[in-house]
Parts: C-alpha cells; structure tokens; sequence
C-alpha cells in the first residue's frame, strides 16, 4: 500500500490531523494505523482553548471560574477572556471518525498495529503486524513510547469516576487543584468537574517519581467520595491515566516527525496536552497540504527550563507544593497564566508568573538547574 502520509496512532493527536486533512478537502493520500477496533467514552478532554480550534462542537461545558483549595484557603478564580472547557472523548472521535469517513483520500486502518518502521532514501516503510506495508512519503508518529523519568520530573497519576449523586455538581465551579485530601508520597489533590448539578467528574490525582498504583488511587477516591456522599452515589463512567510529566524526546529522524505525547505536546509541569494538540494539527496539516515539510511540535528552550526548575522544587519540597499551586493561581492574572501553561506566553506573562512564586526557593532551585 502506498500513501504520503502514514498517520501511526489514531488517538487525540493522530484523529486530529487526520480530521484537519479530510477536512481540507485535500487530495494527499493519507493512512491512519490505529490498534483499536473500538472506541470509547474514554476520557474527557479539559483546559483551555487560547485559540479556536476544529472540535468547538464537541465542548461539553465550559466555565468562566475554577478553583484551586489548601487546608488554609479556598481561591476561587474568575476567568480573564479565556474559558476552561470540557471535550468528550465520545464526541470529538465520532467527529473524527466521521470525517474520515466521509473522505475519499484518508483510510483508517482499525485493528491493525505497528510492527515496525523503516526510512529508505526515498520513502518510510511502516509493517503492520499482521505482514502489510505502507510506503510513505511522511509519517507522523504518535505511538506512545515506554519512558523512564529522572530527576525532577514526575508522573500524574489518576483514577477518575463520573458520577451521579444529589448536588455532585453543585455550585457549578471547577475545583482544578483541591489538596485538602491525606497527602502521601509526591502531591496528592481532588479534581472536581461539574457537568449538572447532580453530575461531576472526581479524580484523585497523584504527582509522584514514580506512577502511583491505580488500586491505591481507587482506594483513596472511594474514601474520599463517602466522606461527601455518605448516602451513595452511581459511577457512569471510569477513567484512569499515568502521564509522564517531562519533556518528550522529540528528534525528527528523516520523515518521521513525533507527535501527541510521544512528540511533546504536554506541558511538562501541567499534563495538559488536548488543546497543544489541536494547534498543532491545524498547523501540520496546512503545511502538509501546502507541500512543505510537516511541522513539528516545539517548546521554548526557556519554558522546559522553567518546567525543570518548577518540578524540582515541587519534588524537592511536596509539603509546600499546595501554597505553590495556591500563588500561582491566585496572584497570576488568569490570561496570563492561562497562555503559560499553554505553553504560549507573552514576555509579560512570565513576568507575571514568575512575580507570584517564591523568590528565594526558585533562585536557589535555578542556581542549582545552572550548575547541573
Ligand atoms: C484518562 C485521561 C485523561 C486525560 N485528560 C486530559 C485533560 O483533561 N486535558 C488534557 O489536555 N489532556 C488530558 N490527557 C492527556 C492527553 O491529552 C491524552 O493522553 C491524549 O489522548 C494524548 O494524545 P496522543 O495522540 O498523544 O495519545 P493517544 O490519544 O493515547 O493516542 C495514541 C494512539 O496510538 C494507538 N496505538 C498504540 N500503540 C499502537 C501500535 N503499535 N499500532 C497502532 N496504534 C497504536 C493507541 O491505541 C492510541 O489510540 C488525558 C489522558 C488520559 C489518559
């Protein structure tokens, strides 16, 4: 089989750029190696979308306050001009699905995995495990890679349940960050998501060296949930996640480009990655249809490093990571921190955020990034 463009993975990033090149209407042959044969209401998609992007129709909810709590206070944040909003995982792949569908020149591949790829001088070579090949011009890569973290990086852990229970969701506002939850090892918080007022997504969230066990997360959450719900509650839905919070290796090798987790698309220091993702799939697939090399995702040298010394003291220091997240929050302006954690600051909003965090422990947390 041949293509110009083998897409390995077809999850966020590989559904993303295959629905921009369908949509594009453009006539590149694309293939899309996917290993699933079904898909799932397997997550929801949450942060914030600093510009438009293909899957608005998919957004659930979206809300103009979030709130990040410590045992001393409760912040509770309005929003600047950018929103926090939800996509369904459900929505935003039959979305996907149905544009690929409904072009001629992108074929899905369902229930066929990677085996191996090859660069030749003139095109890549992708073998499936079941023996086919495709000969492609580019292939963008989002298969997941195994990672072994180093200092300081960590993972995020979760164990999430949607659930029904009277008043779930009441007082509709997110609660990003809520670490008035047992603390063990790493920084352990509750994620509340609102979608009804007797509906909500709950995650204990863990950001640990290594991953945290999902049964000792789930243990956690049931604990939690019937301190607040002591009459019960129903589950509907399950989600579970270790994301490694660390730069991604992102090398070009010849016309393999990485992308989605595997090519650096999560902020280190945040685990949001949708909405990264989205950007650049608009941006890859333009280049692609125009005929140029396809564009790979890329950090500011100088947020990694941020991230870096973020993440150190965070490791260093987990007790005081609650009043960290709490400045940051509340003495950032929300736009402002809102684009760094996208990853797409301004000069002044790294001077704003950089003013609302402990002079002192950072200096010495840089000094030390310096000399290592
Ligand atoms: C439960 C959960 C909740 C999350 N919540 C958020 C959130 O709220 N906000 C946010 O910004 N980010 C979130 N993330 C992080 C991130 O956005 C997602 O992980 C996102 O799906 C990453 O996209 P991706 O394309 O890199 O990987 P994936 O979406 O995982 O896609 C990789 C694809 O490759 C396929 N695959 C694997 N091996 C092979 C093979 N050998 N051959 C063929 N196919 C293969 C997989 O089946 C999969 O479909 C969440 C992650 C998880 C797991």
């Amino acid at each position: 089989m041949r293509a110009e463009i083998a897409i390995l993975g077809g999850g966020c990033a590989g559904l993303s750029l295959a629905h921009a090149l369908a949509t594009a209407d453009s006539a590149r042959a694309v293939v899309v190696v996917e290993r699933r044969t079904q898909y799932d209401e397997d997550r929801t998609w949450c942060g914030w979308a600093i510009e438009p992007h293909a899957f608005a129709s998919c957004v659930r909810r979206r809300w103009d306050r979030w709130r990040v709590s410590t045992a001393e206070a409760q912040h509770e944040i309005a929003a600047g001009t950018i929103a926090y909003e939800s996509v369904g995982a459900g929505a935003f792949y039959a979305t996907a699905l149905a544009s690929v569908d409904a072009s001629p020149a992108v074929t899905l591949l369902a229930g066929a995995a990677v085996a191996d790829v090859a660069e030749l001088d003139a095109c890549s070579v992708v073998t499936l495990n079941d023996g086919r090949r495709i000969e492609a011009q580019w292939v963008i890569d989002t298969l997941p890679r195994r990672r072994e973290l180093t200092y300081p990086w960590m993972w995020q852990s979760f164990v999430g349940f949607e659930l029904e229970a009277p008043e779930a969701g009441a007082g509709d506002v997110p609660d990003l960050m809520d670490f008035r939850v047992p603390q063990a090892d790493g920084v352990t918080f509750l994620y509340v998501i609102p979608f009804a007022r007797d509906r909500a997504l709950f995650e204990l969230t863990r950001f640990a060296p290594q991953r945290t066990p999902k049964r000792e997360l789930e243990r956690a959450l049931r604990v939690e949930l019937a301190l607040r719900f002591p009459r019960g509650y129903r589950i509907v839905r399950r989600e579970h996640a270790d994301l490694p919070m660390s730069p991604a290796d992102r090398r070009v090798a010849g016309r393999r480009i990485p992308a989605g987790i595997a090519g650096g698309a999560m902020r280190p220091a945040t685990g949001f990655a949708f909405h990264a993702i989205q950007r650049w799939a608009s941006r890859c697939a333009a280049d692609l249809v125009a005929g140029r090399s396809p564009h790979a995702a890329a950090m500011h040298p100088g947020l990694l490093w941020m991230d870096r010394v973020f993440m150190s003291v965070v490791r260093d220091d987990p007790q005081h990571a609650p009043e960290l997240y709490a400045r940051l929050f509340a003495r950032t302006s929300p736009d402002a921190l809102v684009r760094f954690l996208a990853g797409a600051p301004r000069v002044s909003d790294v001077a704003d955020v950089a003013g609302a965090l402990p002079i002192g422990r950072f200096t010495r947390a840089a000094a030390r990034s310096i000399v290592a």
